[in-house]
C-alpha cells in the first residue's frame, strides 16, 4: 500500500472548522488506498503568541524552556486533529515529536534531526491507524525537547517521509504552489506544475516562503518528491522533484526576491592570503550567515570585500567585522541597510548564453541600478536599491516570461 506523509501548516488548522476540514481531506487520502502519516504546525499564530508570552515573563527566556513551551503549540493541533479524525470514525493516534522517534542534537531553537526511529509509527500504521505527528520538534540525547527553527514542520514532514520510505511528501498550506514570482507583486505570476530541487532551493533560500529551505535540501539529498499544494481547494499544486524539468518552454523557472537584506563593505583590505578567511570565520563563529560575497580585483594590492546579510543580523555583523578589520589592517567598514536582491532562477541558465545580458538590460531599461552581481550555474542575482525590488521583480517577470523562448 502506498505511504504518504501530509503536512498541514498553521493556517490550515487555524480553528476547529479548519481542523475538521483537514480531517476530511486526510480521510479521503486514506480511502484512496494510502497509509497516511500527518504532520501539523501549531494553530494559526500560536507560535508567535507563545513567544510573546515568554517575552512578557522574562526578558531573555531560557532556551530550553522556550523550546519546551513552543513545542506545545504543535501538541495542541495534533491532538485536536486526531480527535476530529476519531469523531469521524477513523482510527487515529497523535504523537509528539519525541514519541514519533525524532532524535535531534541539543541546539535549542534550531536543532537538527540526527536520526528517526520509526518503530512506533510503523506499529500504529500496521494497525490501520492514521498517525498524526506534532511538527517542528524532537528530543535530544538528554531527553530534552528541542525545536527545529521557525517553519520547521516542513522539515519534520520530509524527514519522516524519508525515514518511512514514503512514496511522497505533501505539504499543504494556504498557498497553491510555487509561482514564477511572488503573486502579491506580480498578479500574472504563473503556478509551476513542477520544479527541480536545486531551483526550488534557490527560490526558497531567496525569499519564496512556500516551503522551508531545509526541507527542500533534505528532499534533494534523499530524492523524496515533495508536493506543494493548498488545503483550501483541490487545485493542482507544484511537484518538487529531481528529474529533468519538463518545462522546456521557458528555461527560467522563476524570479525570487528578498527585500530584507543589508550590505557590508570592508574597504581597503590588504590583498594577501588569509584575509577573507579571517573575516568570514569570525562571522561564522558569531553564527551570522552571509549571502552574496564579492571581492574586487585588487589595485596596488589593496581591495574591497562586500557581502550581504539578513537585515536582522546587520548590527552583529558590523560589530564582528569592525573588530576583524582593525586586526587585518583594513581601512574602514561601511554598511547599507536599504538594499534588496532579485534573482532569476532556472536550470536553463547553464546551457544557454544571453540570460545575464537580458536581465541587466531589462533592469537598466527601468533605470534600476545594479550594485552587485553574483551567479551560480542556475541563478543570477543582482543586489539593487531596496525600494526598487518590487518593480524589478515585475520587470524581470515580463522580460523573461513573455519573451520566454526568444532569449
Ligand atoms: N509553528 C512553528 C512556526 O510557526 C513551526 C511551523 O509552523 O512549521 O514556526
Ligand atoms: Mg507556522
Amino acid at each position: 500500500m502506498p505511504l504518504i506523509v501530509q503536512k498541514y501548516g498553521g493556517s490550515s488548522v487555524a480553528d476547529a472548522e479548519r481542523i475538521r476540514h483537514v480531517a476530511r481531506r486526510i480521510i479521503r487520502a486514506k480511502e484512496e488506498g494510502n497509509q497516511v502519516v500527518v504532520v501539523v504546525s501549531a494553530m494559526g499564530k500560536t507560535t508567535d503568541e507563545l513567544i510573546g508570552l515568554a517575552g512578557q515573563v522574562s526578558e531573555r527566556p531560557d532556551k530550553r524552556e522556550l523550546d519546551m513551551l513552543l513545542s506545545t503549540g504543535e501538541v495542541v493541533s495534533c491532538t485536536l486533529l486526531t480527535m476530529g479524525l476519531r469523531s469521524m470514525g477513523q482510527e487515529a493516534i497523535s504523537l509528539t515529536g519525541a514519541q514519533a522517534g525524532i532524535q535531534t542534537d541539543s541546539v535549542y531553537s534550531r536543532a537538527r534531526i540526527t536520526g528517526i526511529s520509526t518503530k512506533r509509527i510503523t506499529r500504529e500504521l500496521d494497525q490501520d491507524k492514521i498517525v498524526v505527528v506534532a511538527g517542528f520538534q524532537g528530543i535530544s540525547e538528554e531527553y530534552d525537547i528541542t525545536t527545529l527553527g521557525r517553519g520547521g514542520s516542513d522539515t519534520t514532514a520530509v524527514a519522516l517521509a524519508i525515514g518511512l520510505s514514503a512514496d511522497r511528501c505533501e505539504i499543504f498550506s494556504d498557498v497553491e504552489g510555487v509561482y514564477s514570482a511572488d503573486p502579491r507583486l506580480v498578479p500574472e505570476a504563473r503556478k509551476l506544475d513542477e520544479i527541480v530541487y536545486e531551483e526550488m532551493l534557490d527560490m526558497a533560500a531567496l525569499g519564496s516562503k512556500v516551503v522551508h529551505p531545509r526541507a527542500v535540501e533534505l528532499g534533494w539529498e534523499y530524492n523524496m518528491p515533495i508536493l506543494i499544494a493548498s488545503s483550501f481547494n483541490d487545485n493542482q499544486g507544484t511537484l518538487i522533484h529531481g528529474g529533468v524539468s519538463m518545462e522546456v518552454r521557458n528555461k527560467i523557472s522563476g524570479i525570487a526576491h528578498d527585500s530584507n537584506i543589508a550590505k557590508v563593505t570592508v574597504i581597503g583590505v590588504p590583498d594577501k592570503p588569509g584575509i577573507a578567511s579571517s573575516v568570514f570565520e569570525a562571522l561564522a563563529a558569531a553564527n551570522i550567515s552571509v549571502d552574496t560575497i564579492v571581492q574586487n580585483a585588487s589595485i596596488d594590492r589593496i581591495t574591497d570585500v562586500t557581502f550581504t546579510v539578513g537585515r536582522n543580523d546587520l548590527d552583529s555583523a558590523m560589530e564582528v567585522v569592525k573588530s576583524v578589520a582593525e586586526s587585518i589592517g583594513a581601512r574602514k567598514c561601511v554598511s547599507d541597510n536599504t538594499v534588496g536582491k532579485v534573482s532569476i532562477i532556472g536550470s536553463g541558465i547553464q546551457s544557454a548564453p544571453g540570460y545575464a545580458s537580458h536581465m541587466f538590460r531589462a533592469l537598466s531599461d527601468q533605470n534600476i541600478n545594479i550594485e552587485l552581481i553574483s551567479t551560480s550555474e542556475i541563478r543570477i542575482t543582482c543586489i539593487i536599491e531596496g525600494a526598487k525590488v518590487s518593480e524589478a521583480v515585475r520587470t524581470l517577470h515580463k522580460a523573461f516570461e513573455l519573451k520566454a523562448t526568444e532569449v
